[in-house]
């Protein structure tokens, strides 16, 4: 279902004002943890001056860690909604357990299955049952077959709208938090009619690259970019070296769209 020999036409998902997947990429940016009313609104207000439409931001957050910050759950997604209604912005966040997929919606407007979920097969199956968009994040360390084959679970089920976003794989290079794979892009393009973003933030874990990383995912044919933004990233409670401030994104942002990619 997920491949193009199946349906030639893009597959374009529609969130608010914003197409994805259509002839104008996207920007898609947000904290990496929903942590405040207050630092979600500030983040809020930068994106919509911005005319940035989309906003990410974790309220389950799967860490490494068991004693890291671990997101603020219910809490972080009534959070989201609250900001969202005030700015009319549309919601991205990550959903770990598949007893909040059905739920997810009265909050988000978009679900995030995380890196390390992609294998997690129930949770796909449950994002399958819901009629909702999905933004899919290629696992750590899948091929792009076992990517596809991931999001097929998802429309197997009857839901049609997923996006696919390449966030790195891990190889042995240390330069960078995990590999951009840049050459998924164009190949999940050719093999895939669904759109196919990319999370500079995760995949790179370097400001100084976001920019052209950013630039040479559009070059490839991404559908849209997504950042992580907030509003003092030192005291971040997650991710704290790579986020933007919103100063730095609106220098990134305003980059990307010189340079005639957005
Ligand atoms: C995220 O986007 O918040 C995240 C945890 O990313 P990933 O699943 O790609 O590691
Ligand atoms: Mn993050």
């Amino acid at each position: 279902l997920v491949s193009r020999k199946r349906q030639q036409a893009d597959t374009i998902i529609q969130l608010g004002s914003a197409a994805i997947g259509g002839s104008k990429p996207v920007m898609i940016a947000g904290p990496c943890s929903v942590e405040s009313y207050k630092q979600v609104r500030a983040v809020a207000a930068a994106l919509k001056s911005a005319g940035v439409t989309v906003m990410r931001g974790g309220a389950f957050k799967p860490r490494t860690s068991p004693y890291d910050f671990q997101g603020l759950g219910l809490e972080g997604l009534q959070i989201l909604k609250e900001v969202a209604d005030e700015f009319g912005l549309q919601t991205i966040s990550e959903i770990v357990d598949p007893a909040h997929i059905e739920t997810a919606g009265q909050y988000i407007d978009v679900i995030q299955i995380g890196a390390r979920n992609m294998h997690n097969f129930e949770l796909l199956k449950a994002a399958g049952e819901v009629r909702m968009p999905i933004l899919l994040k290629r696992g750590l360390s899948a091929t792009i077959d076992e990517f596809l084959h991931a999001a097929e679970y998802i429309l197997s089920r009857g839901n049609t709208q997923v996006m696919l976003i390449e966030r790195g794989i891990r190889t042995y290079e240390r330069a960078t938090r995990n590999t951009l794979d840049i050459s998924a892009v164009p190949i999940l393009k050719q093999e895939s009619h669904l759109p196919v973003l990319v999370d500079v933030t995760h995949s790179t874990g370097r400001k100084d690259i976001f920019a052209p990383c950013a630039k040479a995912a559009l070059a490839a044919g991404a559908d849209g970019i997504m950042v992580e933004v907030h509003p003092n990233p030192p005291t971040a409670l997650s991710d704290a070296q790579q986020q933007l401030t919103i100063e730095e994104f609106n220098q990134f942002y305003a980059a990307i769209q010189r340079s005639g990619l957005l």
